[in-house]
């Protein structure tokens, strides 16, 4: 999840690629599964009217599909899951954040990961892109690209060490050969919050 916050900035900082923006006291991110390459300002626009159950007016796909047909449908459902919703507080979010060390800020995402675990990747890339001190409720405080960083090295020496090997104990027991040292081999799916948006 931590890695997958990393990912998202770090994509954000490549020169032409647009998968975050906030918008007032909400930030919207691009899925990585979405039929989309660049996060518009038209697509939040056909995606908050499509929210709100009105028509699309941008994507193409969608206005050269014949009306009611399946086409039209299709590309209504690219829109609805072309990105998520992370509204900070004061955006007139319900109460349904838990918050936490990794949510200062009591974030409130509108992907499954998040309804499920209370935490998700979005909300950490957030908190570290636009979350400050004071924006944090009292007793909490927000967390930079540096902090990440370190915990996630904390992470990967803790995991080296629980998967070494024991030490041989005579003949009696046999090493398995899958029990060596394997790094974070399958640790942190690279589209954990988009996997579970599949269930
Ligand atoms: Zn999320």
């Amino acid at each position: 999840m931590i890695r997958k916050a990393l990912r998202l900035v770090e994509a954000e900082a490549q020169k032409n690629t647009r998968h975050i923006r906030r918008i007032g006291s909400i930030c919207y991110i691009l899925r990585s599964k979405s039929k989309f390459d660049q996060l518009t300002s038209n697509l939040i626009k056909d995606y908050k009217r499509a929210m709100a159950g009105e028509a699309p007016r941008h994507y193409e796909r969608y206005k050269e599909a014949e009306a009611c047909s399946k086409d039209e449908i299709h590309a209504l459902i690219d829109i609805c899951q072309s990105m998520h919703m992370v509204m900070l507080r004061g955006s007139g979010s319900t109460n349904a954040y838990v918050s936490s060390r990794m949510n200062p800020g009591e974030l409130v995402c509108t992907c499954k990961g998040f309804r499920m675990t209370g935490e998700c990747s979005h909300i950490i890339a957030v908190t570290m892109e636009y979350i400050e001190d004071a924006d944090c409720v009292e007793g909490r405080s927000s967390y930079d690209k540096a902090y990440l960083e370190t915990l996630v090295e904390k992470l990967e020496s803790t995991t080296r060490a629980a998967h070494r090997p024991r030490a041989t104990v005579g003949g009696a027991r046999i090493q398995p050969d899958t029990d060596t040292v394997r790094g974070n081999a399958g640790e942190d799916s690279s589209d954990l919050d988009d996997d579970l948006d599949e269930l």
